[in-house]
């Protein structure tokens, strides 16, 4: 199949001096053959019109956990340990490899309309995650989540093995998998060193939520004498292929020892603040060198998947707590939800930027709406203006997945009916009674 994008206003994420360019883009067998003169040997198959239209890679959504979309609006207004230890957890227990799979698809539908093309996701029954991501043809990177304090936790290790044998690379390496120890708090001390070990045997990346509340740091001098991120150096389970989800209390020391071992960060502002956990020094960690990427945390937790409410927030918060509005400055904002999610989630030899040889995920927004007008600055456009509704194209893998604004690949409404009926089993399920 061959793509070409003819006239769009393309933000390659390569270039912060000249970032957007009035250009062509042809896409060849999934992969960018060629940005701006596109030689007249290409003949395409389809062409998309990008008049009017930013064309800029699509966005990565580094921290998700996509099936809780089934307990989204569910419970609301709780600090982070009861929410979870009252509410979130014991409804979970429920659920099973239909309700996921629903709760997926109907996550898919939404990360799509807001412009991601890739996601990592950590939850349970991934083999269900991973039939969704197939269906839809998203890019993705799926860990287990595994929370283990004595021997029987031990399967899911032997769990996540076998998912990384069936689906590692699988989808034309859109798949990949990866060792997903919940958190410091939910695991003992041995079994983050397994899972870390298992992740270095697998050559593959390793995520975990890190000093995300004040009661888990509170807990953990408590506990180890040390905060959550030495209590990691300590155990020896850090290294540039670990990706730390919140790191919202972290001092300096931490943020030294972050860089010290190359680990990424993953910022989650709108949960930090929906749990009244705060906010992640974000602009400290990237004057340190750190890499930060962003996600959405689940839909329990955000109430949505909308990667755009994400950059917008993350701007302004930074701005706002550091009193100094240079701080994440847009172009910044792009980067940390696009190249340097691929570079937290190892695939940035792959995508996150618009480059020739690069696998062809992109979207385009569609500039043509009141509030994206006039075109002063497109980079500031898509950070301070644009919402998920103006993404008109998705094309993962070289695959349009949406065009103008229609899903080539899924029934929207169906996704959303199926889902409305498992959420209500699983809540029945959850309360006793009878499905
Ligand atoms: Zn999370």
């Amino acid at each position: 199949m061959k793509l070409l994008i003819k006239d769009a206003f393309v933000i390659t994420m390569t270039s912060k001096d000249s970032p957007v360019v009035c250009r062509d883009i042809a896409i060849e067998e999934g992969m960018i053959s060629h940005i701006g003169e596109v030689p007249s040997a290409f003949i395409p198959d389809k062409i998309i019109d990008g008049t009017g239209h930013i064309a800029m890679p699509g966005l990565i959504n580094a921290h998700t956990h996509m099936a809780m979309s089934l307990l989204r609006n569910y419970a609301d207004d709780l600090p982070l340990m009861e929410w979870l230890s009252e509410k979130i957890w014991p409804v979970e227990g429920h659920l099973n490899g239909e309700a996921v799979y629903a709760g997926t698809l109907l996550s898919l539908v939404e990360l799509i309309r807001s412009g991601v093309t890739t996601y990592r996701d950590m939850y349970f029954y991934m083999e269900d995650v991973a039939r969704a991501t197939e269906a839809v043809g998203l890019r993705a990177v799926l860990g287990l989540g595994m929370v283990g304090v004595t021997d029987p936790e031990q399967k899911l290790l032997s769990q996540t093995k076998a998912f990384f044998h069936h689906w590692h690379l699988s989808c034309d390496g859109r798949i990949r998998v990866e060792v997903a120890p919940h958190a410091p708090y939910t695991c003992s001390d041995d079994y983050l060193k397994a899972a870390f070990e298992l992740s270095q045997s697998l050559e593959t990346t390793m995520h975990i939520h890190l000093s995300e509340s004040l009661s888990e740091v509170k807990a953990s001098y408590d506990t180890h004498g040390v905060s959550p991120v030495k209590h990691l150096e300590d155990l020896g389970v850090l290294n540039k292929h670990v990706s730390a989800a919140h790191c919202v209390h972290i001092d300096q020391k931490d943020i030294e020892i972050l860089k010290q071992h190359g680990v990424s960060v993953l910022y989650n502002p709108s949960s930090n603040l929906k749990l009244g956990n705060g906010f992640a020094p974000i602009a400290q960690l990237m004057e340190a060198g750190v890499n930060v990427a962003i996600g959405t945390d689940g839909s329990a937790s955000n109430n949505n998947l909308n990667l755009f409410e994400e950059l917008h927030l993350a701007a302004l918060v930074n701005k706002g707590v550091t009193g100094d509005p240079t701080a994440l400055p847009a172009y910044k904002v792009l980067e940390i939800a696009t190249i340097n999610g691929a570079k937290a989630l190892g695939i940035d030899h792959l995508v996150g930027t618009l480059e020739v040889g690069k696998r062809a995920d992109l979207i385009l927004i569609d500039l043509e709406k009141p509030h994206l007008v006039p075109h002063h600055d497109l980079v500031s456009a898509v950070v301070y203006s644009a919402a998920a509704t103006d993404v008109s194209h998705v094309i993962c893998d070289g695959v349009v997945l949406m065009e103008d604004y229609e899903f080539t690949c899924l029934d929207e409404k169906n996704v959303m009916t199926q889902a409305k009926l498992e959420a209500s089993k699983l809540i029945k399920r959850h309360k006793g009674g009878v499905e």
